[in-house]
């Protein structure tokens, strides 16, 4: 199918009864949902390129007791989710959130087949127990793959989608209703009235300013985020009176190629297809599919600051997203074991020894190292070997605006703020203090179809 065309601005209406901000997973599925529901709907994008940093997402889609881990023999259960989620998250997740969501994820997944995106193929991500990341079939990087087919059901639906569109206020009612927002359409400044508006405008990983605000700590960290992730519903909820919550909980991932001026998440399916870490020693230092939190402050207590992954071409052969950090020059390759670790500038000995006690952990199933037992379907043994230079960098925002799991935006007194709605990544409160992968992804389709639902409620009880 040709490239999606957005909307040229000069068709802007001035009346919607939907305006959708930020064209990421969480936008197009609202879009698509509330449309579907007979709704008339806009989305409005900022950017050039479309997708935010849904585009960028590469491990896959969080989701239990789905058909699609039935057919690859993974019996698993809701509440195995809700409880890993919750403990991974420091029990600091909002119960009632949590609780919509695991319930969700696998209609959710019906919902992408039953518009024709198929996610067939399963893997596993750090602090989960089951195979519950969904892909596609072909193992390509979930979010290209989601962008693109959400925006070919968008075509097909005929939704607008606009972009260079920045939203710059929102305006309200004399009742206090949020009925309309203010934008900069490539330049030019215009008013648009909307029954409700949608705020699906990311996080905030790239604002230098929210990070020294609340993380300062962290001012000097690279990201692996967008550069439109500046946090800009953050700004136009504040400016109605919306609260933000746990705005401190910001994900730091552990395995983020830095060396060169663009920064590269290494996805954590490489892990979940097999790779271990590796410190300047040659010797793994953590169970590599514990926590990112956990992952992370380990490498950072390395004297080095930073690790290598450790993989074979067995591994490569199910990480389809390794043929792409090949081809732009961030692996490294060895013919052997040892060959590898003089490329990489670690004890040839030491590696060696590394790789041969981990193979035996995978083949007895008993990691006594590390407690490591996850993504130990296959060894290190498999010519060639590589390896990938890694280090934690600025990756998700946990905190956000404060909404009810009808994606409801709260004031500081915990009202609903009429005609207000917000979800995905913008939103506070699902995660706790740590987001475990493959959930957000999972979070935008769940909480963008509800926030579609919700919006058609709203408009039809005006
Ligand atoms: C490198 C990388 C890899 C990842 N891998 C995974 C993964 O495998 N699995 C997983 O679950 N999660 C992953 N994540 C996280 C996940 O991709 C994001 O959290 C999620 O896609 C956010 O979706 P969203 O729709 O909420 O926001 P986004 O996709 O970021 O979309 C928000 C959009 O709103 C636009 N916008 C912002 N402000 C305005 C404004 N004022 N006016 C108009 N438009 C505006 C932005 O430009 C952006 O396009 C990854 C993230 C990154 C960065």
């Amino acid at each position: 199918m040709a490239k999606f065309q957005p909307t040229s601005v000069g068709k802007l209406e001035n009346d919607y009864d939907v305006v959708i901000i930020g064209s990421g997973g969480t936008g197009l599925s609202a879009a698509i949902q509330a449309n579907e529901l007979g709704m008339k709907v806009a989305v409005l994008e900022k950017e050039e390129e479309l997708g935010g940093n849904t585009n960028r997402a590469s491990s896959g889609m969080n989701a239990a007791e789905t058909n699609v881990q039935l057919h690859h023999g993974v019996i698993d259960n809701v509440a195995d989710f809700y409880h890993e989620t919750y403990k991974d998250g420091g029990r600091l997740n909002d119960k009632d959130m949590l609780g919509y969501f695991v319930y969700h994820t696998a209609p959710a997944i019906d919902w992408l087949a039953d518009h024709d995106i198929k996610l067939d193929d399963i893997t596993i991500t750090g602090g989960m127990s089951k195979k519950r990341t969904h892909r596609p079939a072909s193992m390509a990087p979930i979010g290209g793959f989601l962008v693109k087919s959400l925006l070919e059901v968008v075509a097909q639906e005929d939704i607008p989608v606009f972009n260079k569109t920045k939203v710059t206020k929102l305006r309200r009612a004399d009742d206090g209703r949020v009925n309309g927002v203010e934008v900069d359409a490539d330049g030019i400044t215009k008013v648009i009235n909307a029954k409700a508006v949608i705020l699906a405008t990311g996080g905030f990983g790239a604002s230098k300013e929210y990070i020294k605000r609340f993380r300062p700590d962290l001012e000097s960290y690279k990201t692996t985020n967008q550069p439109g992730a500046t946090g800009d519903g953050l700004k136009l909820a504040e400016n109605v009176g919306a609260e933000l919550m746990q705005m401190n909980l910001v994900q730091v991932h552990p395995t983020v190629q830095q060396d060169n001026p663009h920064v590269y998440l290494i996805g954590e399916a490489v892990r979940g297809e097999g790779a271990i870490m590796v410190n300047g020693e040659g010797k793994r230092f953590v169970n590599e599919l514990n926590t990112r939190k956990i992952c992370a402050n380990a490498i950072t207590a390395l004297p080095e600051h930073s690790a290598y992954l450790i993989f074979d071409q067995g591994i490569r052969d199910h990480v389809k997203a390794i043929e792409f950090y090949d081809k732009v020059g961030l692996v490294v390759h060895g013919e052997t074991i040892e060959d590898l670790a003089k490329q990489i500038n670690v004890d040839p000995d030491n590696l060696k020894q590394t790789v041969t006690t981990w193979n035996q952990a995978v083949e007895n199933h008993d990691d006594a190292e590390f407690g490591r037992t996850t993504g130990m379907d296959r060894g290190i043994t498999k010519p060639g070997f590589f390896a990938i230079h890694i280090a934690p960098a600025i990756h998700y925002t946990m905190g956000g605006i404060h909404i009810t799991p009808k994606t409801q935006v709260l004031d500081g007194n915990g009202d609903i703020i009429k005609g207000l709605f917000a979800a995905g990544e913008v939103a506070g409160g699902l995660h706790g203090n740590n987001r475990v992968g493959g959930n957000s992804i999972a979070e935008t389709i769940v909480f963008g179809r509800q926030a579609g639902q919700q919006v058609a409620l709203y408009a039809r009880s005006l």
